[in-house]
Formats: C-alpha cells, structure tokens, sequence
C-alpha cells in the first residue's frame, strides 16, 4: 500500500498487516495535525521510503521524532526512539485502507471544542485567544471565541492533517502575532496553507476567495468553540465513522 504527503515531497510504501488506527489527542500531536492525530503502526521492515526530499523531523521530546514534509507542511510519522516500528498517519494512506479506529490515546487534553467520541461538550467562555506552534516559533492572539468549528474531511485536509481538519473563521487582520515563522504552501484550486517550516504544526488556511480560517488545534487556552458541521465527508477515510449527530456535507456545505 502507497502514502504520501499532499505535495509528493515525501512517498512511502507499506506492506500489510497494518495495525488498526489509534487516535492521539495530546497536545503534541494536536498542533502537528491542526486538530488531532490518527495513526497506524508497522515494523521498520514493512516500511519504505520512496520518496523523501521533504521529509523533516521535529523532536518534541527525548522518547520520539515527527516527521513531515517541509514543502507542504503534511505531518506523517511518528518514530519512537530505540523501537523497530513506525506510526503513519492514516490520512496519508491512498485507497481503501480496511482499518479502523481501535482506541483514543490522551482524550484527557482533547481540544474543548469536540469529545473525542460523541457530540461535542457545550461551549466554554474565551475572551483572547492564543495560538502556539508546537516548536513555539509561531505565537499570535486574536479576539475569542472560536465560535463555530468545521471539520474537513476533503483529500487535501486529510493528507496535511494526517486525519481530517478542523478550523474556525476569523479575519485575517484580526491576528496579531508575536512570533511569525511560517511556511506557506499553494495548494491545488489556489488555496494557501501556512504551517511551521520547523515543527510542521498546521496553522491556517487562507481559501482563494481570501476568506481565512485557523486550525482549531493551535490554540492553547479555552477557545469558546464548538464543533458544528462536518463537510467534504463524500472523501473521508474508510478506518473512521462520523458519529457525533452533527450535520455533514458531501461538498463544502
Ligand atoms: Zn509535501
Ligand atoms: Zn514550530
Ligand atoms: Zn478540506
């Protein structure tokens, strides 16, 4: 089975068996994906690079290292330190993958804006919000709350994020950064993603129209957000389900 990042800079090759899906929901790995993470595991041998000009490693911590791709920002492995396997990220995957989601890892510091299953909790209260990359090379605030979150499941969301997306509208004025360092990537359709070229943590969207969106798993305090609508589902991956109750789109709702 094949892989990739969004823009080609980085292709790998799997063999079968791949371990069914986990999904991380530690802060780590929420601001790498822009929401959370969701990975399947092989051994070193059942693993290979086909391509790698893109690929970076971010080391958060002494026990692993995050590999993306520095082109377009696609967080894709996680390799723990002195173990024969690899994590890759689900959304990466082409095809059908026959897996599913086995467990939720750290659903304790999942984001208030969603439950890691079921619907989303009631909204909190935010007055500022602050976004952070993982790294700390990018750090802004804006005005709160986050107010509605779209969950985006179309290929390009799901080959960056490593999952599926999730974003809240703001202006772009409305940012006020205290740390820029950011990359930015043209996407197919003339669509912008800015992430950080040193960490690979996702950070905004920026739509051809202009309209402008933030990943809702770079803000570090409350965020007064709430889950609210799922779209592009027509191309989410086949190892998840959506089933939070919330109203889902097959395009872009
Ligand atoms: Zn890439
Ligand atoms: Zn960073
Ligand atoms: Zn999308």
């Amino acid at each position: 089975m094949r892989g990739s990042c969004l823009c080609g800079g980085v292709v790998f090759e799997v063999t079968p068996p791949l371990r069914d899906v986990v999904a991380c929901h530690c802060t780590q790995c929420r601001k790498q994906s822009g929401h959370y993470w969701a990975a399947t595991a092989v051994p070193h041998d059942r693993f290979r690079l086909v391509e790698k000009r893109g690929l970076a490693w971010f080391r958060a911590s002494a026990q692993a290292r995050r590999g993306f791709c520095r082109d377009c920002g696609a967080f894709l492995f996680w390799q723990p330190e002195g173990e024969a396997r690899i994590s890759i990220a689900a959304g990466a995957l082409d095809g059908p993958t026959s897996l599913h989601i086995e467990s939720h890892w750290f659903a304790e510091v999942a984001g208030d804006y969603y439950s890691p299953e079921g619907p989303p909790p009631a909204a909190t209260q935010a007055e500022t919000l602050h976004g952070s990359c993982l790294c700390g090379a990018n750090r802004f605030s804006l005005p709160g709350p986050m107010g509605q979150v779209w969950s985006c499941h179309c290929t390009q969301c799901r080959k960056l994020s490593g999952h599926y997306a999730a974003s809240f509208d703001a202006p772009e004025q409305a940012l006020h950064w205290h740390a820029r360092h950011v990359t930015e990537h043209r996407a197919a359709g003339g669509s912008t993603r800015g992430f950080c070229p040193d960490c690979g943590s996702s950070l905004y969207f920026r739509a051809a129209d202009g309209s402008f969106s933030i990943e809702a798993g770079v803000i570090d305090n409350p965020t007064g957000g709430q889950l609210s609508q799922h779209i592009f589902v027509a191309d989410k991956g086949d190892y998840y389900a959506i089933d939070d109750g919330l109203p889902q789109a097959t395009g872009g709702g």
